[in-house]
């Protein structure tokens, strides 16, 4: 017989057990005698009956217990998912968990950030000063620590973080409750009240148990250092002080078994997997790269591509579901959501958890308790999300980039995409052109592949074409907007007329060049992806290229972090970075204007790939930079990306006009682009404003400043 596999589930199953006979064990330990009072100390239990005690050590076996089989009941659907190597890069991994234990992500929103530091980090030195008097406890006389002057410090730091915590608790019940934000009311349920509850409970009677305790033994003055049990302890008379304390005592208790319950069942299992989330978070390839998937040009027995049902995703992808603290923030941000499409990121991921939690073995509690009418009959994603959602997607990245715990949202609907895109045949219609002319022409825009070069006709040097015999050190890659396009057309000539100034040795791939893919991988056509990416590998390997330059984020994202894939190492250099080091060495001059222009972030360029100062610093060089309010990694989508470039955006308001408003909004003299599919969608969305303030690559602004 095959040797069980030790998975996460059988594991937490054998910690059960350990816990409870653990804790079992304690309670002996405890009963052993020689158990000497301290002068300045407590006595541990002092007060509390043996059959309480015994009940309390008996409840605890069995609710420690019972919430780790819990949690290995809901780690069986995390191991549906398929492989999913996450065992790597151990630096960086312990670098995710100092900053999630540091709660840097949730910081990001301050008053959110602090509130949530108070609960877990008030939380935390409760639990662990709790776990020292059970220490102390149990050692033999001759060993204990806890008193004299380390037990007043104890006293000290544990009172602070009792209020620490219970202002954290109550902040948070003003905030759902009081303050209502959108992105807390849309997902408030009932186990929201049961968590804020039970959290307040366990504060406020640990700090009245710990008062009455301080009466019950007559108000010692060392106990002064118990700095908020001192002051209450006055409130209890005599004769009924004995009473409160054994149903102050018992309360806590209680609170802390319900908190044992709901650990497991409700969103507040976001305490121990948000961290471990962020600890497994995607290393093992670019933030920028896709979900690497076989080759389909070769591979013979693939039955399906993409996911649809549970067990298409990866484990981490299904753990993801129940990581997530529905916090809303990856929603605030998205431009399909905020221009009203049907889309909102934290629904994808609690849909998929809905649809895991509902068809596992057992069944276990949905990812948020959800509405009850909503029924899900079968294993597929598709019972929860609509194909409208997913093709309403920018890929912008703005969600995974806002996420405080790492939760990888635009795989899920890529990945979704890839399903919906190669075995159903369901993407829109508008798409089906662009598939066609990808596959026959080479480049989305249908265009003889003859006309790629027909720019270099429109600058007064030669521009070499690379081929057998000829080399350069740049492959200037021009990418399909800046071969066919009108408006990118004259981008690219800035851009080869900058470098020819500076001395550039470069070249271009001329009719050789194809679309880079990334419209049709975007959209989930993996086949036509891997068709084009295939095929450039090819030409770039046989000539032997290594450095390429291009002014298109998409091209550049994909041949940097996704042909990788396909065996090809190539080194991009964003137009920006290059032009920028080009001014930084003297080589080209540049006298700069009096004008201001806006930057917009491309989110290829951004996000995706860490470029943000090598383009403000060449518009910066030529004339005044004004930042929009979302900039950089906050910045807004202009609505093109994931190929709605090819698609129509006919519901809501139009991502690009959202956009080309907060720009027009600065004042600026300009608007200044770095990918020209952003170019196009500002410049159309700035006109149908009716305002004529001139969009323009960097390139074109740089230019202008070089060749008055
Ligand atoms: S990638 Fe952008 S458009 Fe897509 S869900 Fe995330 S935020 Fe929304
Ligand atoms: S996916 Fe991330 S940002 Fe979105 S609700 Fe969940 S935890 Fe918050």
């Amino acid at each position: 017989m095959e040797p069980r596999r030790p998975t996460v589930s059988r594991i937490l199953g054998g910690v059960a057990v350990a816990l409870f006979l653990g804790t079992l064990l304690l309670w002996w330990l405890g009963t052993l005698p020689g158990h000497v009072e301290f002068p300045v100390g407590r006595e541990i239990f002092g007060d509390i009956p043996d059959p309480l005690i015994a009940l309390f050590y008996g409840g605890m076996a069995a609710f420690l217990a019972l919430s780790v089989y819990l949690f290995s009941l809901r780690s069986r659907n995390w191991e549906r998912g398929g492989p999913d190597p996450r065992l790597g890069h151990w630096g960086k991994r312990v670098k995710s968990l100092v900053s999630a234990l540091r709660m840097r992500t949730v910081m990001r929103d301050r008053a959110a950030g602090w509130m949530h530091a108070m609960i877990y980090w008030g939380f935390v030195v409760l639990f662990l000063g709790t776990a020292t008097l059970e220490v102390d406890h149990l050692l033999p006389d001759g060993l204990k620590f806890l008193h004299g002057v380390f037990y007043q410090g104890y006293s000290l730091i544990l009172d602070v973080a009792g209020v620490v915590f219970v202002v954290g608790v109550l902040w948070a019940i003003v905030r759902r409750y009081g303050v209502r934000p959108w992105r807390l009311r849309s997902k408030t349920r009932d186990e929201d009240a049961w968590i804020l509850f039970t959290l307040a409970m366990i504060g406020i009677t640990g700090l009245l148990v710990e008062a009455a305790r301080i009466a019950l033994v007559g108000r010692p003055s060392f106990e002064v250092w118990s700095i908020v049990g001192y002051p209450l302890s006055g409130l209890f008379g005599a004769s009924t002080v004995q009473a409160w304390h054994r149903a102050l005592w018992i309360l806590h208790v209680v609170s802390f078994t319900a908190f044992l319950v709901l650990l497991p069942t409700t969103k507040l299992r976001h305490l121990f997997l948000s961290p471990a989330n962020m600890v497994l978070s995607t290393r093992e390839r670019p933030k920028g790269a896709m979900r690497e998937m076989p080759n389909l040009m070769e591979a013979e027995d693939i039955e399906t591509v993409g996911t649809s049902v549970v067990s298409d995703f990866t484990w981490k992808q299904l753990l993801d579901t129940d990581a997530c603290t529905v916090c809303g923030r990856c929603t605030s941000v998205c431009p399909a959501n905020v221009t009203g499409k049907p889309l909102d990121p934290r629904e994808v991921v609690l849909k998929l958890g809905e649809v895991a939690a509902t068809t596992g073995t057992p069944v276990v509690s949905s990812t948020v308790m959800g509405d009850g009418a909503i029924t899900v009959s079968a294993d597929s994603v598709f019972e929860r999300i609509t194909p409208e959602e997913l093709w309403a997607c920018t890929t912008c990245r703005a969600c995974d980039e806002i996420c405080p715990v790492n939760i990888e949202i635009v795989d899920k609907i890529l990945d979704m995409r890839r399903y919906l895109s190669l075995m159903e045949s369901e993407f829109p219609s508008e798409l089906g052109k662009t598939y066609v002319a990808l596959e026959n022409q080479g480049n989305p825009w249908g265009m003889a592949q003859q006309d790629r070069v027909a720019w270099t006709k429109r600058v007064d040097f030669d521009v070499k074409i690379l081929e057998e015999g000829v080399s350069a050190e740049y492959l200037y890659w021009v990418g399909c907007a800046g071969s066919f396009d009108d408006r990118n057309q004259k981008v690219t000539i800035s851009t080869a007329r900058l470098f020819h100034e500076a001395g550039v040795d470069f070249a271009i791939l001329g009719n050789r060049e194809r679309c880079s893919g990334d419209p049709a991988r975007r959209s989930g056509n993996e086949y036509v992806f891997q068709q084009l990416a295939l095929e450039n590998i090819e030409t770039l390997t046989s000539l032997g290229v290594h450095k390429i330059v291009t002014q298109c984020p998409h091209c550049y994202n994909t041949l940097k972090n996704e042909y990788a894939q396909f065996g090809a190492d190539f080194e991009l250099i964003h137009h920006s970075e290059l032009l920028n080091s080009l001014i930084k060495e003297g080589r080209l001059s540049v006298d700069a204007g009096d004008s201001s222009a806006t930057y917009h972030d491309p989110c290829y360029l951004g996000r995706y790939n860490d470029v943000y100062d090598a383009p403000r610093a060449v518009v910066g060089t030529a004339e005044g930079l004004i930042e929009m309010d979302r900039s950089k990694s906050s910045s807004f989508c202009c609505g093109a990306g994931g190929a709605q470039f090819w698609m129509e955006d006919k519901i809501g308001k139009k991502v690009n006009v959202e956009r080309a408003q907060e720009a027009l909004a600065t004042g600026a003299d300009e608007i200044a682009v770095a990918c020209p599919f952003c170019f196009i969608m500002i410049d159309d969305a700035v006109k149908e404003l009716g305002q004529e303030v001139p969009v323009k690559d960097i390139s074109q602004i740089l230019a202008e400043r070089v060749f008055r």
